[in-house]
C-alpha cells in the first residue's frame, strides 16, 4: 500500500505543499521545497531518506512543533496551521505524541515507569489502567523501576507506554532506535506493530531495516522533495 492508496477517511494527519527554510543568521537555508505526506489510522508510516533531506524538520511541521513557511497540515480534521501557537501547544498536548531518539530525553529521571503513566494520564485528564498499557509494551514487570534501571529499549517502550495513553491521534517518533542494539530494536518494532494493530496511527522517521520493514507505507524524501520509496531495496 502506498500513500496514494488511501481514502480520505482513513487519512488521519496529512501534509500538503509543504515548504521550510531554516535561518541561520542571515543565510536562508531552503529544506522543503512543498512536500505532502498522509498518515493512515492504525498504520505504520515510516519516512525514511538519507541524513540532511529533511525527515526531523518534516515530522516537526507535521507534529506542530514548527509551523510551515507555506503548505498545510491537517490532524483530525483540524487544519494546525491555521491554530494560534497557544491552540496548537494545547491540542499537541492530548492529540499528538511526540518520541525523540534519545530514549532519556523522553522521561523524567524520578519517575517510575508506572508513574510515567500515570503522568501521562493527569496530562491528558483520561482515565487509565496503568498494569494494561504497561503489559500492551512487554514491561508489566518493570512497573516500579526509573529510567536508570532500565535498559535503553526499555526506556523507549516506557515512553511508548505513556505516549499511547488517553488514544492520541497519532504517535511521531524521529528515529526512535537510533540509541538502541539490533535486539532491543526488533523488540521496540513488535510494540509498534502492536500499538498499530490496537488502532494507535504510528509516523516514524528511519533508516533501520528493522523499523522501515514495519511500514504499511512509506514515504521517502530526497533534498526536501517528495521520491519514489525504494522497494524493498533497504529491506533484510
Ligand atoms: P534529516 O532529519 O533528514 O537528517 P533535517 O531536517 O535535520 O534532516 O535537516 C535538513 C537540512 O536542514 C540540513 O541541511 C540541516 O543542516 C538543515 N537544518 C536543520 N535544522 C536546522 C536549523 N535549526 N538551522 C539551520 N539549518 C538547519
Ligand atoms: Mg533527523
Amino acid at each position: 500500500m502506498t500513500p496514494g492508496d488511501t481514502t480520505p477517511d482513513d487519512v488521519v494527519l496529512r501534509g500538503t505543499g509543504l515548504r521550510r527554510e531554516h535561518r541561520a543568521g542571515d543565510r536562508v537555508v531552503p529544506v522543503l521545497h512543498g512536500v505532502t505526506l498522509s498518515a493512515r489510522r492504525a498504520a505504520v508510516t515510516v519516512l525514511e531518506g538519507p541524513s540532511g533531506s529533511g525527515k526531523s524538520t518534516l515530522l516537526r511541521l507535521l507534529a506542530g512543533l514548527d509551523r510551515p513557511d507555506d503548505g498545510t497540515v491537517e490532524l483530525a480534521g483540524t487544519e494546525l496551521t491555521r491554530l494560534s501557537a497557544r491552540r496548537r501547544r494545547a491540542l499537541r498536548r492530548t492529540r499528538i505524541s511526540w518520541l525523540h531518539q534519545e530514549p532519556t530525553a523522553n522521561l523524567v529521571d524520578y519517575l517510575t515507569a508506572a508513574e510515567h503513566v500515570e503522568l501521562a494520564a493527569r496530562l491528558r485528564r483520561c482515565a487509565v489502567d496503568v498494569p494494561a498499557v504497561l503489559d500492551l509494551v512487554d514491561l508489566a514487570h518493570r512497573a516500579r523501576h526509573r529510567p536508570r534501571a532500565l535498559s535503553g529499549g526499555e526506556q523507549q517502550r516506557v515512553a511508548l507506554a505513556a505516549a499511547v495513553v488517553g488514544a492520541p491521534d497519532v504517535v511521531v517518533g524521529d528515529e526512535p532506535s537510533a540509541h538502541l542494539d539490533p535486539s532491543a530494536t526488533a523488540h521496540v518494532a513488535e510494540v509498534l506493530r502492536r500499538l498499530a494493530g490496537r488502532g494507535t496511527t504510528v509516523l516514524l522517521a528511519s533508516h533501520d531495516p528493522r523499523i522501515t520493514r514495519l511500514a504499511d507505507a512509506t514515504v521517502r524524501l530526497v533534498d526536501g522533495r517528495n521520491a519514489e520509496p525504494r522497494e524493498g531495496e533497504d529491506r533484510p
